[in-house]
């Protein structure tokens, strides 16, 4: 399993499938993407390989940025419906996740007694979360920060915010994750070799830190919200 993400000029679609063909390797039984443009968010996603994920995948959909996941599933039966990405009720967000959620039903008991869950992950509370806290007056990123700080467990997650697209929302807990940096682009992904086709400069993201990854800006924050200077490495690997 395995998250990838995109912003920068190229076809977003195309990079992020190549780079789910490259965390094959980690296993999955099912994967998506989402790719965002000024009509919205489109989503795609199937059951089994990244070959079939490509079968359903609109060829004429074009897009800058995107986020895709690989998911080897914990909780709910490998699907179509449960695949990720997931979506919000208001189809605000939408959240890729690696990871389990140990207090998801917990989190729904205490705030989403009300919300209609599509899915049967411990994922899709995380995006119903954030969209309720946006929808009670925080900002994006404080709604971000605020439900990361509520979930117990290990997760690697990205998010896309329909209005937006110029941002990709990205944390991680115990679950591997690094943002490549390059000119007018950035990419985000568990593991280095997923991305070697964009850039070979990595940047380590920490534990419950908050990052905002833009085309031409990677914000790194930490839980109390300084920011932190990091520079990157060079992946020596071979893509
Ligand atoms: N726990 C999540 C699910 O079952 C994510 C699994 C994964 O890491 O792929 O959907």
């Amino acid at each position: 399993c395995g998250i990838v993400g995109y912003i920068g000029t190229d076809d977003a679609k195309e990079i992020l499938l190549r780079g789910l063909e490259k965390l094959e390797y980690r296993g999955y039984d099912s994967a998506g993407i989402a790719v965002a443009n000024e009509e919205g968010v489109h989503v795609f996603k199937e059951k089994g390989r990244i070959a079939s994920l490509r079968k359903v995948v609109d060829d004429n959909v074009n897009s800058t940025v995107g986020i895709g996941h690989t998911r080897w599933a914990t909780h709910g039966v490998p699907s179509r419906v449960n695949a990720h990405p997931h979506q919000s009720e208001t189809a605000r967000f939408t959240l890729v996740h690696n990871g389990v959620i140990e207090n998801y039903e917990q989190l729904k008991s205490e705030y989403l007694t009300d919300v209609i869950l599509h899915s049967e992950t411990d994922t899709e509370i995380i995006v119903q979360l954030i969209d309720r806290f946006v929808a009670g007056g925080q900002s994006v990123e404080e709604a971000f920060s605020h439900t990361l700080s509520l979930l117990k467990g290990s997760y690697a997650l990205a998010l896309l915010d329909k209005q937006n697209v110029e941002v990709v929302y990205v944390g991680k807990n115990k679950s591997p994750l690094l943002i490549g940096v390059g000119e007018g682009v950035n990419v985000i992904a568990s593991d280095a070799m997923a991305m070697l086709q964009v850039t070979n400069q990595f940047v380590e993201i920490m534990d419950q830190e908050v990052v905002l990854v833009s085309r031409d800006d990677v914000t790194i924050k930490n839980l109390d919200g300084t920011v932190m200077t990091r520079s990157p490495y060079t992946a020596e690997l071979d893509a």
